[in-house]
């Protein structure tokens, strides 16, 4: 079978995260059979903004890397196929106009409800043919009245649903304008799709759905319906992809290695590149039960790809965010800071410390390491360091370790006061890295700066 899915998303405003885990089911699915993945805009009930919203989507997921083979179709500009294919069913006998009146019909809603029956439509309009003029009507399908109906579902098994929950529910509003179940299934045919991988809070609506594909004499698509996405919760903020990326700093890598594994999973492997989601992906491994959203996994399973990526490509996405442009020292500096960043947030933070051009002694951390017996040491390295060649961490280290063994000391009694001389505090990467990335023009004034805050803590005693 040809593989043809589709995204059907509905332009709310962002692309959520559970959306996205939605899309990128049907886009895995569709690489992996070497099929086509469709983007359908389900714009019809969306009133203001929809353009924006649906923008953000499309940028959301070119971003991800979802590539659509076919679309954005935009389910506004096909009005005129939906009233072609209303008339094709009233025509066929399996639609029919109904007159009911919302009086009538909320009339009839409170006597079910009295005899505690589900409010569904008595079906009142179905067989009539004595239809009124110029009376309002809206356009209602003819459900199968009663019996059970059992789909096999490729995600949660054989799901079976009783006709008697169902009504003949409405095609086509008075207006004309068609409803959404029944758009969503001309076009599923229309675009050829040939598996329907969705969330379950359509599960009702498929069953709603079935029917239709047999009044248009056309094969139903393989349906898997994907359980939704649980704890995405408002403590977290926005669920939005763009705010994943850009205010928590989350890298593409990331979150689609994450989002694969909220509902799916391959054995117990929780590291996928791409190309590894596109060979193993497939429904089999979805689970029937609801993925549970954890940030802390999702921060670490980033921090592993932050850490797999090379650093000149992670200079090129934090750049922007520290408004300097993207060279070989930020590639550097990157480098040095992958093994200890969870985000581009976190690493674009620590990094600004390379870009100051003064810095603030953090006052306990000097008070502790800038001892006054500390004074000496710093008489002897200065010169030497400013005497170095080139400034590079091996030659800097040389230095460092020649007087750790002329004095005897342990690296650690002069590598923190160092530390907190060129960078202010006490936490930094590697002493060597930092002071050669810093620079020497940095380090040197800083570190004769340091040894006059000695000498007046001295002269204080
Ligand atoms: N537009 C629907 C939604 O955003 C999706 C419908 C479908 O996938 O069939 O939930």
């Amino acid at each position: 079978m040809t593989v043809r899915v589709r995204f059907a998303p509905s332009p709310t405003g962002f692309l959520h995260l559970g959306g996205a885990r939605t899309a990128l089911f049907n886009w895995l699915y569709a690489r992996r059979h070497g099929g086509t993945f469709i983007l359908r805009i389900e714009d019809t009930d969306v009133e203001r903004n929809k353009q924006e919203a649906a923008e953000a989507i499309l940028e959301g997921m070119a971003w991800l890397g979802m590539e659509t083979d076919e679309g954005p179709f935009w389910q506004s500009d096909r009005g005129a196929l939906y009233r072609e294919k209303i008339q094709e069913l009233l025509a066929s006998g399996h639609a029919y106009k109904c007159y009911a009146t919302k009086g009538e019909l909320d009339q009839m809603r409170e006597e079910l409800q009295a005899k505690g029956l589900k409010p569904l439509y008595d079906r009142r309009w179905r067989d009539r043919t004595d239809h009124p003029e110029d009376t309002p009507f809206v356009i209602r399908f003819k459900m199968p009245i009663d019996g059970d109906r059992t789909l096999a579902d490729a995600v949660k098994g054989d799901v079976t649903f009783a006709y008697k929950e169902l009504d003949d529910w409405i095609i086509a509003r008075s207006d004309g304008s068609p409803t959404y179940n029944f758009v969503v299934v001309v076009d599923d045919i229309d675009m050829r799709i040939s598996h329907v991988i969705r969330g379950d809070d359509h599960l009702t609506n498929t069953f709603k759905q079935a029917p239709l594909y047999e009044a248009f004499g056309k094969p139903l698509p393989v349906f898997g319906h994907v359980p939704k996405v649980a704890g995405l919760s408002k403590r977290l903020g926005s669920p939005s992809v763009q705010r994943y990326r850009d205010e928590l700093g989350f890298v593409r890598e990331g979150v689609i290695n994450y989002l694969s594994r909220l509902g799916w999973s391959h054995g117990d492997q929780e590291i996928f590149s791409t190309e590894e989601l596109v060979a193993a992906f497939d429904l089999e491994g979805v689970s029937s039960s609801p993925g549970a959203f954890d940030i802390d996994k999702m921060t670490w399973v980033n921090e592993h790809w932050l850490r797999a990526l090379d650093p000149a490509d992670v200079a090129q996405r934090i750049a922007p965010r520290m408004g300097i442009k993207p060279d070989a020292r930020l590639a550097a500096i990157v480098e040095i800071l992958q093994p200890r960043s969870s985000t581009l947030v976190d690493m674009a933070a620590q990094a600004k410390m390379f870009y100051r051009d003064d810095i603030e002694l953090d006052e306990k951390a000097a008070k502790k390491w800038l001892k006054v017996s500390t004074g000496p040491h710093f008489d002897e390295l200065i010169p030497k360091l400013t005497a170095l060649a080139s400034w590079d961490r091996a030659s800097i280290g040389a230095v460092f370790e020649a007087f750790c063994e002329a004095h005897e000391l342990k690296l650690g009694k002069i590598a923190q006061p160092t530390r907190v001389a060129v960078t202010g505090g006490s936490v930094s990467p590697g002493l060597f890295e930092t002071v050669e990335l810093l620079g020497r023009d940095a380090c040197l004034p800083r570190l004769a700066a340091a040894r006059a805050w000695i000498a007046a803590r001295e002269a204080a005693q």
